[in-house]
């Protein structure tokens, strides 16, 4: 059976409720650890380091004026980016990646898609690559996935204006949103690699096959490989149905609530002492 958009969010709405009212007496915490008091934390913290200088003159200088790119200056940004720093940091790397041309995708794009949310993250989302409206936009997940993939991230507690980050493997639009090929997801690497590092999320999510493989390596596909923890330099990282699946197929919906419920536990774990 298939479900419109409007008929999906109110089941996954009723499936939490439901969830939740079941595990009632079950749960050791019942409590949903308070991620805009952590998240506020963190940019309190990113605020202290900003009042306390910038890391690098470097990191607002690196406009890409020299010409067309192929992947981030790097020599322009040290290894581990202080929080107060970040900002910064990510807004040179965006102009960089807007004029990349390291592979045949940017000859169809409209807008490159680098990502959007806090620079501060407890969670980074990682989705495959821009569809058309993200093209149009210049925002990831921004179409009928993308307002899934809001609904699926608030029933955690998690959303891109308080406390994650979006962004796709890919950052310009495959044509007919057929899948990215392997040279270009290796093409696009770099750009994902170091908004990671400025980032430096407390977890991963990864949404769909493409996602999981990149970050891991992999190479099964995401029905065998989501709901498992993995690592990718040292930050946990999980993988479930990208909200496309989910909405072509709602017998998808149920294994990915059970993968959100095990982030939503590692980010109690990462991030309550
Ligand atoms: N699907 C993705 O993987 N990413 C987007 O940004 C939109 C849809």
């Amino acid at each position: 059976m298939s479900l419109d958009k409007d008929g999906l969010e109110g089941l996954w709405d009723e499936l939490s409720i439901v969830e939740d009212w079941m595990r009632g007496g079950l749960r050791r915490d019942r409590s949903k650890p308070d991620f805009a008091a952590l998240a506020a934390a963190r940019a309190a913290e990113a605020a202290a380091a900003a009042a306390a200088g910038p890391a690098s003159a470097e990191a607002g200088s690196s406009d890409g004026s020299a010409g067309p790119r192929t992947g981030p200056r790097l020599d322009a940004m040290p290894a581990s980016v202080p929080a107060g720093d970040r900002a910064r940091f990510l807004a040179t790397l965006s102009r960089e990646a807007g004029i990349c041309q390291a592979c045949r995708l940017q000859a169809g794009r409209k807008k490159v898609v680098f990502g959007t949310g806090v620079e501060s993250p407890i969670v980074l989302v990682v989705g495959e690559g821009p569809g058309a409206e993200e093209d149009a936009q210049g925002l990831p997940f921004v179409g009928p996935a993308g307002q899934l993939l809001d609904k699926m991230l608030a029933a955690i507690g998690v959303s891109r204006e308080k406390n994650a980050y979006i962004a796709n493997v890919v950052k310009c639009r495959p044509p007919s949103n057929r899948d990215p090929a392997p040279d270009e997801v290796k093409a696009c690497s770099a750009w994902l690699e170091r908004q990671i590092e400025i980032l430096s999320p407390s977890v991963i999510l990864c949404l769909g096959r493409t996602a999981i493989q990149a970050l891991t390596g992999q190479a099964e596909g995401i029905t065998k490989l989501h709901g498992r923890w993995f690592e990718y330099r040292g930050i946990p990282l999980i993988g479930t149905f990208h909200p496309s699946a989910i909405l072509r197929d709602e017998a998808y919906k149920r294994p990915a609530w059970e993968d959100l419920k095990l982030l939503r536990d590692k980010l109690g774990d990462v991030l309550l002492p």
